[in-house]
């Protein structure tokens, strides 16, 4: 079984996603964070997330101890990935990567919960559960802001919300697996629903689905 989450930069696909995953003790990917870390390998040698060359290196190179590091979450690291997400052959690079986790949950756990961008419409066109997450980038600015001020309290709205239009911007009208929600998916839209709410609709959907293929 797969479920693929996709949705926007801080659409809360990612605590929605581990959720899910815990609840039906499936294996999780977070994809963000392969282009994050590729993303974060081209800063730290001092490159240019647009160089072609260095990010392929970069993403040829990536070890799953790379995945591990909390400045992956830093604003500068989500722009540098969406940079380096928009180059194709980065992109064939990480494929691979996400399709056998997706076929193969490690743990001989019965099924994965992917998020990402491109996961319903790319990376695993067949799974048979899609949601699309989307709110309003006012409230996922807001809520990225929130979250961004607990570790550093000097943080800048104005600048979150630019970063997060930026990205937006970038992912949707790239060439290669743009944001986009695949025509099986579920929408929902979280603007005014909490993380709870968001959860108990998409769990009630897994059920039903699980339910009529018995
Ligand atoms: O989801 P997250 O914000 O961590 O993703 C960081 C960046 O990685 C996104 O802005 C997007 O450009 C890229 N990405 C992607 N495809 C995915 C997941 C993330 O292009 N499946």
């Amino acid at each position: 079984m797969i479920i693929a989450i996709d949705g926007p930069a801080a659409s809360g696909k990612g605590t929605l996603a581990r959720r899910v995953a815990a609840a039906m003790n499936y294996a999780y990917l977070d994809t963000g964070l392969l282009y994050r870390a590729t993303g974060a390998k081209v800063l730290a040698l001092g490159g240019d997330p647009d160089d072609v060359d260095m990010a392929v290196m970069a993403a040829e190179k990536l070890q799953p101890e790379d995945l591990e590091n909390d400045d992956l979450r830093r604003e500068d690291v989500g722009n540098a990935a969406s940079r380096v997400a928009a180059i194709p052959k980065v992109r064939a690079v990480l494929l691979d990567f996400q399709r056998h986790l997706a076929k193969n949950p490690p743990g001989g756990k019965h099924g994965a919960v992917l998020d990402g961008r491109d996961i319903g419409t790319v990376v695993c066109p067949e799974a048979p559960i899609k949601f699309f997450l989307t709110a309003s980038v006012a409230e996922r600015a807001n809520r990225r802001f929130k979250q961004l001020q607990e570790k550093n309290p000097a943080v800048i709205y104005e600048r979150v919300l630019n970063e997060l239009e930026e990205r937006d911007a970038r992912d949707s009208a790239r060439d290669v697996a743009p944001l986009k929600m695949a025509d099986n998916a579920i929408h929902i839209d979280t603007d005014r629903l909490n993380a709870d709410a968001v959860f108990n609709a998409v769990m009630a959907h897994i059920r039903t689905h699980m339910g009529e293929d018995d």
